[in-house]
């Protein structure tokens, strides 16, 4: 079920310069938990160590209670799934990217996923900048329709845990307010680390985690943290 522990988290890239110090937070089992805060406070980072992409020097992260020092970085693979700012998509057709890490999964899978993110039509074309043997050149997709790739792909992964780092930012406001139903639906009920820029965006979030300079600076539902500012 993924629940999500940071226990007085203390990390640096550097030893000199503390990035993050002691970052204490739960994400229960199905519920959604928003970091916000400044550009450089932190928030990327947290999700790099998910990614054990680093160790904590200290405290622990633990994922279903287990601590991930113990956990491979191919295991938490398959345990977490993301949603990027900009989905990069390779030269492949929409299918195979949506299918990326999931060989086994069936064609049906793919194309009911794609449908399930509204990106049907596209999945047997490449993306822009690509071109087919036979000269057919690749299809460019709005920044919104890259997202539903993204989000079709963690639709058929369906992880226990999933990351949204800023995964609206770069969108217009339109198009932000329609990915992020998709995202709603594709995190209900699914343990869920949202990373975002501002408050706004995050209204539906279980709890809301203020990130300053490496630390919690505020946390609360998005009313109270309202009610505080
Ligand atoms: P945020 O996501 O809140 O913008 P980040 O977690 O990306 O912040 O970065 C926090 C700080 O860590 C920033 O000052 C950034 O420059 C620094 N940082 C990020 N990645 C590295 C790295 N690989 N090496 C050194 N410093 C880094
Ligand atoms: P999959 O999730 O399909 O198994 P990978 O195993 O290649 O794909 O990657 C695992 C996850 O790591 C992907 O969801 C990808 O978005 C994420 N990822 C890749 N690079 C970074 C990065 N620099 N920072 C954070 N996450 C990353």
């Amino acid at each position: 079920n993924g629940a999500i522990s940071f226990k007085d988290v203390h990390f640096a890239y550097d030893a000199a310069r503390p990035i993050l110090k002691g970052i204490s937070f739960e994400v229960p089992a199905g519920k959604t938990v928003a970091v916000v805060g400044p550009s450089g406070a932190g928030k990327s980072t947290l999700s790099r160590l998910l990614y054990r992409f680093y160790d904590v020097q200290n405290g622990t992260i633990t994922i279903d209670g287990q601590d991930l020092r113990t956990v491979t970085q191919k295991s938490l693979r398959k345990v977490i799934g993301m949603v990027p700012q900009d989905t990069v998509l390779f030269n492949d057709t929409i299918a195979y990217n949506i299918r990326y890490g999931r060989p086994a999964a069936s064609e049906d899978e793919v194309t009911t996923a794609a449908e399930i993110a509204q990106i049907g039509d596209f999945i047997r074309h490449l993306p822009e900048g690509f071109e087919t043997k036979v000269g057919e050149r690749g299809l460019k997709l709005s920044g919104g329709e890259k997202q539903r790739v993204a989000i079709a792909r963690t639709i058929l992964k369906a992880p226990p845990v999933l990351i949204l780092d800023e995964a609206t930012s770069a969108l217009d406001t339109t198009t932000e307010r329609e990915i992020q139903a998709a995202l709603d639906v594709v995190s209900k009920n699914r343990t869920t680390l949202v990373i975002a820029h501002r408050l706004s965006t995050v209204i539906g979030a279980d709890e809301i985690i203020v990130l300053k300079s490496g630390e919690i600076a505020e946390r609360g539902t998005h009313a109270a943290l309202l009610e505080q500012n």
